[in-house]
């Protein structure tokens, strides 16, 4: 068993972090396998050296060890685009100029009164620029989610989850994955990749076996199983756990510095502390 745990610095490690974090290494651990950690730092608009020196400063506070070196993501554009050259070389791709506002116009538009579809990413992309044949450099690439469906033979793909919520084999089917994910953005023009197509290629490499995250990514799934599909890569077991919410049900966000570690480590408390407060076993 080989599992990773994977934070973004752009933002102190908060507990629903440590939770997420403490839970596959629990379970590695117990399980005599291998606990990995990889930085997700693709936005370097938002990561910065303080957070991700945080990050390991208060993982080692609460008892966690790793191999070293550790991944990070910004090491990696070369293998990211070189998914990208394949998947364009499949004719999957295509350049796609739409900024937020041109999506929300054009889902909003036509048939008044029809509630705009929701996927994994936020509105589900109407295809404005899927054949438009754009050429902008500059432009985000987008999947052709029909066609890549399409050239796989419309398959059923399947994940298997262990988490408390959806615990199960789940299917995924080309008609869920066209109208329900829709042509998601693999290529950012700010950033040349995607968290997408990252996670995927990341969690390849590190030969990792079972994916433990939250269950906010649990649709998020679909496109990684497809993605790892068109890729010919393994497909992992997955364990969407519980979210760490605060007083009011509100999901811990990443500017939470109330529930920040640091902050609770500032006021006194012990990793046994941190583990009581969400519920795991010291
Ligand atoms: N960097 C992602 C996050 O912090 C990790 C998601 C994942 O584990 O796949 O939400």
């Amino acid at each position: 068993m080989r599992t990773r745990f994977a934070p973004s610095p752009t933002g102190p490690l908060h507990l629903g972090h440590a939770y997420s974090a403490m839970l596959a290494y629990d379970m590695t651990t117990k399980a005599g396998g291998e606990f990995l950690l990889r930085i997700e730092d693709i936005d370097q608009s938002r990561a910065r050296p303080k957070w991700e020196a945080q990050i390991y400063d208060n993982l080692h506070w609460l008892g966690l060890e790793w191999p070293e070196p550790v991944m990070r993501q910004s090491d990696r554009m070369p293998a990211y685009h070189n998914a990208l050259a394949k998947l364009e070389g499949m004719g999957l791709l295509y350049r796609c100029t739409c900024k937020r506002r041109d999506i929300e116009t054009a889902v909003s538009a036509p048939q008044e009164g029809v509630e705009p579809a929701y996927g994994p990413d936020g509105l589900i992309y109407p295809g404005t620029c899927r054949n438009a044949g754009h050429r902008d450099r500059n432009a985000a690439l987008r999947l052709n989610m029909a066609k890549a469906c399409d050239m796989l033979g419309n398959p059923v793909l399947e994940f298997s989850e262990t988490g408390p919520a959806h615990k199960g084999i789940h299917r995924i089917t080309p008609d869920g994955l066209i109208h329900r994910v829709g042509d998601i953005v693999l290529a950012r023009r700010d950033m040349g990749t995607s968290y997408h197509l990252s996670v995927v290629l990341d969690d390849a490499a590190q030969k990792i076996t079972n994916v433990i995250r939250g269950e906010d990514l649990f649709n998020a799934t679909k496109i990684h199983v497809l993605l790892q599909t068109l890729l010919g890569l393994p497909t992992p077991t997955y364990h969407h756990h519980r979210l760490i919410r605060d007083n009011t049900g509100k999901r811990l966000a990443k500017r939470d510095d109330a529930r920040a570690i640091a902050k609770y480590r500032g006021d006194g408390a012990c990793p046994a502390d941190i583990r009581k407060m969400v519920s795991l076993q010291a």
